[in-house]
């Protein structure tokens, strides 16, 4: 199926990616171009070099505070994810490529901050963190909890990673309002639309398992919306 090619000119990121591409004409693969890409199964993830690029031709805004604790924070949130989802993947890997597929995912994720925390010239909070180990208390605490609640069933798994990626929008759809800097709210715009994603795909398989999914972080409306909506491509 062609069908996942179609949607691959980000609109979150077309901008900037006009922007990278110079303007150069219509014909150039988008594939090995657009820094956000959606896979087939709904997992979303970044492409290194073309989100270093695009971000490289954005002007250097100035930074707030409020942008240099959301920024630290997401990078670790977003480790959050992936780390869980590995562990999960430990576990139940053999029944589901789904934990695998969406870890691959989370590490473009806070790789993306990361990559902006460099932009910005901050301190890494995850550097020469291993997997498990987060600076923020409630994240650590996160950690422990999410993956002993994910280890006690399939189900129980992918109830985690519906919760988590709620978590993910609710966080992510918080900070915006205090973000103005582009390149800030570009990769946040990309790191929802994959939340989102991710959302659907965990729901989806609960579903396959015969399981509603009741959203505990999301208001009713804001998250029927979601999954009652198509993969974003
Ligand atoms: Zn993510
Ligand atoms: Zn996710």
């Amino acid at each position: 199926m062609t069908r996942h090619r179609l949607g691959l000119a980000s609109t979150v990121l077309a901008a900037c990616l006009l922007v990278a591409c110079g303007g150069s004409g219509g014909n150039a693969p988008q594939q090995g171009s657009a820094p956000f890409v959606v896979n087939a199964d709904g997992s979303s993830s970044f492409v290194d070099t073309a989100l270093s690029a695009a971000l490289a031709a954005q002007p250097l805004e100035s930074l707030s505070a409020a942008e240099r604790t959301s920024l630290a924070y997401m990078r670790e949130e977003e480790k959050l994810a992936h780390d869980v989802y590995a562990r999960l993947n430990t576990l139940w890997g053999g029944q589901t490529p789904i934990f695998g597929n969406i870890a691959r995912s989370e590490a473009t994720h806070t790789e993306a901050v990361r990559l902006l925390l460099v932009r910005y010239s901050l301190p890494d909070p995850a550097a020469n963190l291993g997997e498990g180990l987060f600076v923020a208390p409630v994240l650590q605490q996160g950690y422990h909890d999410l993956t002993a609640q994910g280890a006690i069933s399939l189900i129980d798994g992918l109830r985690v990673g519906a919760t988590i990626e709620e978590i993910d929008i609710v966080d992510l759809e918080n900070a915006l309002p205090t973000i103005d800097n582009q390149d800030i709210r570009q990769v946040y715009a990309s790191l929802l639309k994959g939340s989102r994603n991710h959302l659907r795909a965990f729901v989806q398989a609960l579903a396959q398992q015969g399981v509603t999914y009741a959203p505990a972080y999301l208001a009713g409306d804001a998250y029927t919306a979601i999954v009652t909506s198509a993969v974003e491509r």
